[in-house]
C-alpha cells in the first residue's frame, strides 16, 4: 500500500474512533454499515463460544451483509452445526465459507498433521491465505476481538488499519460480563461446546477445555507460545509457497 494512502486511511480511522469509538457495539455497527461512508464490509466469523452476539446485532443492522466463516477443515462437527443454526435463526443471508485451497493441503499438509509440526504454516494456508484471497473485494472487516482477551489486543482502537483495510472491532470494550448478559437478554443460542467446558473455541487439534478461572484463550494451542492464527495482524503470514 503507497505511505500516502496508509497515512490517509489511518487519518480515517482516526476520525471514526473520535466520531463513534464510544458508542455501544451495535450504534458503531449501524454507523459503520449505513453512514460513515467505509465501502463494502464484510464481517469475519468463526461462530464460536461468543460470536452470536455480534451476529445477532448485525441480524439487527443488516442481515445480507456478508460474513466470512473459514472452515479450515479442522473444526469441531459442533462448530459446523452451530453455524447452520445461528446463520438461520438470526436470519443471516449472505454466509461465504472460505476453505483452503486443495493445492495447498496436496503439497503441505497431505497427512492432515501439519498442526502438529508446524502450526504458524498450518494457520498460513488454512486461515491467512484463503481470508486474504475473499478480503480482497472488500473495504472493511468487522471482527469481534475484545481488548480483554489475551495477545496484543489490550490496546486496540475500536477502528484500526489493518493490511491496507479498515478493521472494525464493535465489541473492544466489552467483557466477559457484557457478552454474558447480552445472551441471556435476547435468548441467544450456545455454541453447544461451552456447556462442556471449551470457552474460546477454535479448531478441534488446537482447541482444549479450560479449568474455571482460567483464562479463556489459554485452551488455544495449548502448551505453545502461539496465541493468534495470523488472521488478525500484519506481518505474521507464512505462505507456504513461500516456504
Ligand atoms: Fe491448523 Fe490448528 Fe491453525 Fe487450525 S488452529 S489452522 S488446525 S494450526
Amino acid at each position: 500500500m503507497p505511505l500516502d494512502a496508509h497515512a490517509l486511511l489511518t487519518a480515517r480511522a482516526a476520525q471514526l474512533n473520535a466520531d463513534y469509538g464510544d458508542s455501544t457495539p451495535e450504534a458503531i455497527l449501524g454507523a459503520a454499515i449505513r453512514n460513515a461512508k467505509i465501502g463494502d464490509i464484510a464481517f469475519v466469523s468463526s461462530f464460536g463460544a461468543e460470536s452470536v452476539v455480534l451476529l445477532h446485532m448485525l441480524s439487527r443492522v443488516d442481515p445480507t451483509v456478508p460474513v466470512l466463516f473459514l472452515e479450515t477443515g479442522m473444526l469441531f462437527p459442533e462448530t459446523l452445526a452451530y453455524q447452520s443454526t445461528v446463520a438461520e435463526t438470526l436470519g443471516l443471508t449472505d454466509i461465504r465459507i472460505l476453505r483452503p485451497d486443495s493445492t495447498d493441503l496436496f503439497l503441505h499438509d497431505p497427512e492432515g498433521d501439519l498442526h502438529q509440526r508446524d502450526p504458524d504454516t498450518c494457520c498460513a494456508l488454512r486461515k491467512t491465505k484463503p481470508l486474504e484471497l475473499a478480503l480482497q473485494a472488500f473495504d472493511a472487516v468487522v471482527t469481534g476481538r475484545k481488548r480483554h482477551q489475551t495477545g496484543d489486543r489490550a490496546a486496540m482502537q475500536v477502528f484500526e488499519v489493518d493490511a491496507g483495510k479498515l478493521r472494525i472491532n464493535p465489541l473492544a470494550s466489552w467483557t466477559p460480563q457484557d457478552i454474558a448478559a447480552y445472551m441471556d437478554a435476547h435468548d441467544l443460542p450456545r455454541h453447544p461446546l461451552v456447556a462442556q467446558g471449551f470457552a474460546s473455541i477454535g479448531c478441534a487439534p488446537c482447541t482444549t477445555k479450560v479449568a474455571p478461572g482460567e483464562d479463556p484463550r489459554a485452551g488455544r494451542w495449548r502448551g505453545r507460545v502461539k496465541t493468534e492464527c495470523g488472521i488478525h495482524f500484519s506481518g505474521g503470514r507464512v505462505w507456504p509457497a513461500n516456504r
